[in-house]
């Protein structure tokens, strides 16, 4: 096998749907910022959106803006600015490009759609700390550089068992941001509202599960690196009847691969779980490295991130706790040992790949044991790469692509 032989990628039909949702969803929040009826509200990717949506706000997600920096690899340019007003080159590489941009007065947004000038400015900042500190703190800047009111959710983290009491207190916590969020969307609370909502986000996060698990067939007809661009309406757009249509068209899609046997590798002979972030400026050379390889990159724990099964439109505030909650990067070592060798069986993988992502310790599962303990636990190899989320700069490709290599044959030696 050479990783480099010429590749060839099956094109996901649904990807033209998704970009046209995906642009009117920009188009929708940019029309929100000229039009002063209508309110604004950034959100951690991982924060309560739900309860956003059903007050009216349209919702903005930084992160999704900070991962289309990477994506373009124009992130490089921006991460030195943000250093120069005090932000650490060790610190979240998307808080570093995304706050680097607007001080640069740039943003992929006005390229990819013509009109949009750019990023919309919000009327209220909402975190959720379940999946670090830096969310809190990116957009504490924006709060400071705009006087706009920043609110949240502090949650606790590395967690076992999650109790009633951890749940309480978030919970709390949630009602105690109804009253201010009422005064700035203007909008009065409605629970019926906010079930609804919370029933349009479990029908998407539902589908997007089972678009995931048509990877447990071999041929996998999906890959890590399709995945993370098609979860993009999971994160920005659930709690919508959109998100929901196109989860039943993708769906069928990787039904239909499926029936048909097509996998996203051809002559698929290896199969991987991608544990930490992705490296958004090289999707693209890795997806082309491993179809070489006739590896198929099939599992990982970040587009599972987008899974909330905890949602329940009956309980909508616990079942919101729950649900940020119990996502696997709130969780101990135990659990998310646990939660891989669950997938690694399910979904019958050959071997684990860690990326130690430089700037996102919490997304970086390596640091303390865990390949290790895996492999003896699961008689799979692992290998670590380091590189980064968005800072290119941290990502050595000869070194990643030579260490790949030797794992692939490592594999074919078992
Ligand atoms: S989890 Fe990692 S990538 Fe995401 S905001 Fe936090 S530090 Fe950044």
């Amino acid at each position: 096998m050479s990783a480099d032989k010429k590749v060839t990628f099956k094109k996901i039909k649904a990807t033209g749907q998704m970009r046209k949702i995906m642009a009117d969803y920009f188009y929708d929040l940019d029309g929100a910022v000229k039009d002063e009826t209508q309110k604004v509200a950034w959100c951690t990717s991982v924060g309560p959106a739900e309860l956003l949506l059903s007050l009216g706000f349209k919702v903005y997600y930084p992160e999704n803006h900070a991962a289309m920096l990477g994506a373009t690899r124009q992130a490089t340019n921006y991460i030195p600015v943000a250093n120069a007003i005090g932000y650490s080159p060790d610190i979240c590489s998307y808080l570093t490009s995304d706050i680097g941009a607007y001080l640069k007065k740039e943003t992929p947004l006005s390229r990819a759609y013509e009109g949009i000038e750019g990023i919309p400015k919000p009327d209220v900042l909402v975190f959720n700390t379940n999946q670090c500190r830096d969310v809190q703190d990116w957009l504490a800047w924006y709060s400071r550089e705009w006087n706009i009111p920043l609110m949240g959710v502090s949650t606790f983290r590395n967690i076992g068992e999650i109790s009633d009491e951890v749940l309480a207190g978030i919970v709390q916590q949630l009602k105690d941001l109804v009253p201010k969020l009422e005064k700035i969307s203007g909008n009065k609370f409605d629970i019926d509202k906010f079930r609804e909502t919370m029933a349009a986000s479990k029908e998407c996060t539902e589908l997007w599960e089972k678009v995931l698990e048509t990877n447990m067939a071999s041929p996998a007809p999906m890959s890590f690196f399709d995945a993370t661009i098609h979860m993009g309406p999971a994160v920005v757009l659930r709690g919508s009847q959109t998100a929901i249509d196109y989860y039943e068209l993708l769906l069928k899609e990787m039904e239909e691969r499926l029936a048909d046997g097509v996998g996203a590798v051809e002559d698929e002979k290896f199969r991987l779980y991608w544990e930490g972030m992705p490296i958004w400026g090289k999707l693209r050379d890795m997806s082309e490295l491993f179809i070489g390889l006739n590896t198929a990159v099939i599992a990982s724990t970040y587009c599972n991130s987008w899974i909330f099964k905890a949602f329940d439109p009956a309980d909508p505030f616990l079942s919101t706790a729950r649900a940020y909650t119990e996502i696997f990067i709130v969780r101990d070592e135990e659990y998310k040992e646990k939660y891989i060798e669950d997938v690694v069986r399910n979904f019958k993988l050959d071997g684990i790949l860690f990326h130690d992502s430089k700037t996102c310790p919490t997304n970086s599962n390596n640091r303390y044991g865990m390949p290790e303990r895996l492999e003896k636990r699961l008689n799979i190899p692992s290998l670590t790469i380091n590189g980064d989320l968005n800072d290119l700069r941290c990502y050595s490709e000869e070194q990643a692509k030579t260490q790949i290599e030797a794992f692939i044959e490592q594999l074919e030696a078992m």
